[in-house]
């Protein structure tokens, strides 16, 4: 498979004009112009950018699923739910429950593993118990413990060394062995601590390196007292997890946090299980109880629960904030990737590495999403096997728009499981217009394609059959 003409952010996070070849889920070739044969499938991206699948290390939840639930079947919602969002890869995170439900949950994140449908999982990130009572935040204090390596290895075998993340306040670690220990399992955090400069600096050298969430629940920078944030920005081996959702951290100390440390940034969602479920909606985290509203996640007391973004809507904040494309990709794609020590498998466009690959509009928009042979379509927002595109499109070149405009109706989309979403009948009802939400142009509520080339705006849902658009 080739997709061609495409803006493609390479890798070494350079745009360039460039054709990509897919073989089995890898990247084969990536040049500025390949050959293909006649009976090969082509897809013509001329127009659309194309960068590597996000990885987000760190998202408890999505789509009413939350990773801590020991729930198989909601995992898998919540993979499905990351992969419309251009998430390929993600670490689902723990909270601070009770021992037999983190032993539970990393059981049940292990049985996902290997699933193929949705995002995929690739570790766990154990933000909880080692964290200090005083900054716990949204993290139930019942069930916080001491940092002890003997408890972590405990959860670390239960589940095949799946971790790939642990936090810690290190001013808790009252053995002083843990991060010693730890971090030749995995990356060991600092995170939710009431620790100050000296006592992250100590800890940077013990073996820490990356720090949750920056900024919350830590201390800050002032001129005469740097805290944990001022260790983060003075020691190059720690890299920094932002959350970029507007509401977490301020643009503008976003915007100095990547130019103080542009490869050391690594942006999270942080989401809780309310992220992609109607605002104004109520749900557990961990042990606490907690209500979304305008896009804010808090629990009872006003204190900022998680999130209920993604790293998609974090990329378009963080354009729309200056922050370079280039820069702001490299941050949720290649950085987290290094973080978890998988690098050298996702991250980044490079032949021999998975072929994870988000491609987006001018708006920046996503149009297909291609993931372990899966292309999954804007419009349809449901998953059509690689495979079954290659079979009906065989020996034909194909623009990626008529892929993005690939709509079905609700009903073909629900059987789409075992069904061709591909089926003539279905191709039907919506061959002309799709239905987009634009909310980086919030007043742009639906558009249709079709009136856009004729320079005209469809104001009506036009692909709803009860009120069908007049231009189509
Ligand atoms: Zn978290």
């Amino acid at each position: 498979m080739f997709l061609i003409n495409a803006n493609v952010l390479d890798g070494k996070f350079c745009l360039r004009k460039a054709d990509i070849e897919i073989e089995d889920g890898k990247i084969v070739r990536l040049e500025d112009s390949l050959p293909y044969k006649e009976e090969d499938l082509v897809v013509d991206c001329a127009g659309y950018t194309i960068v590597p699948g996000f990885v987000d290390v760190h998202v408890h939840g999505g789509a009413g699923a939350d990773s801590s639930d020991g729930d198989a079947e909601g995992l898998r919602n919540m993979a499905k739910f990351l992969l419309t969002k251009g998430v390929t890869s993600f670490c689902p995170t723990t909270m601070t429950v009770s021992d037999a439900e983190i032993l539970k949950a990393l059981e049940t994140i292990r049985s996902c593993m290997d699933d193929k449908e949705g995002a995929k999982i690739v570790g766990v990130n154990l933000e909880g118990p080692f964290i200090s009572p005083k900054k716990k935040g949204a993290q139930g204090d019942e069930f916080i413990q001491a940092p002890d390596y003997d408890v972590f290895k405990k959860y670390y075998d239960s589940c095949g060394g799946i971790i790939k993340l642990v936090d810690i306040a290190p001013e808790c670690d009252v053995r002083g062995d843990f991060v010693e220990k730890a971090s030749k399992l995995c990356t060991v955090s600092i995170a939710h601590t009431a620790t100050d400069y000296d006592g992250a600096v100590d800890a940077f050298k013990k073996g820490v390196t990356h720090a949750t969430h920056l900024y919350n629940a830590m201390s800050g920078l002032a001129h005469r007292a740097p805290g944990v944030v001022g260790a983060v920005f003075d020691n190059e081996n720690v890299c920094g997890e932002l959350i970029c959702d507007g509401i977490h951290i301020h643009p503008a100390v976003v915007r100095t946090t990547f130019k103080l440390m542009p490869e050391r940034v690594c942006v999270i969602s942080d989401a809780m299980r309310l992220s992609g479920v109607e605002d104004g909606g109520q749900g557990m985290l961990g042990v606490n109880m907690v209500t979304v509203k305008d896009g804010k996640a808090t629990l009872p007391d006003g204190t900022i629960a998680g999130s209920v973004t993604n790293l998609h809507a974090e990329l378009k904040n963080l354009v729309s904030w200056g922050i370079p494309l280039e820069t702001a990709v490299r941050a949720m794609t290649l950085t987290p990737a290094k973080e978890i020590g998988m690098e050298n498998e996702i991250g980044s466009l490079a032949p021999g590495k998975r072929a994870d690959l988000v491609v987006l509009d001018e708006n920046l928009e996503i149009v297909a999403v291609y993931h372990l042979c899966f292309c999954l379509c804007r419009a349809a927002l449901t998953a059509g096997h690689e495979d079954r595109i290659r079979e009906e499109q065989k020996g034909k070149k194909i623009c990626i728009a008529q892929i993005a405009e690939e709509s079905y109706p609700k009903t073909a989309r629900r059987a789409f499981a075992g069904g061709s979403p591909h089926s003539p009948s279905s191709r039907r009802t919506h061959s002309r217009c799709s239905r987009s939400k634009t909310t980086a142009h919030p007043r742009r509520i639906f558009r249709c394609r079709r009136s856009i080339t004729r320079s005209r705006r469809c104001n009506t849902r036009c692909s709803d059959r009860l009120h069908p658009c007049t231009v189509c």
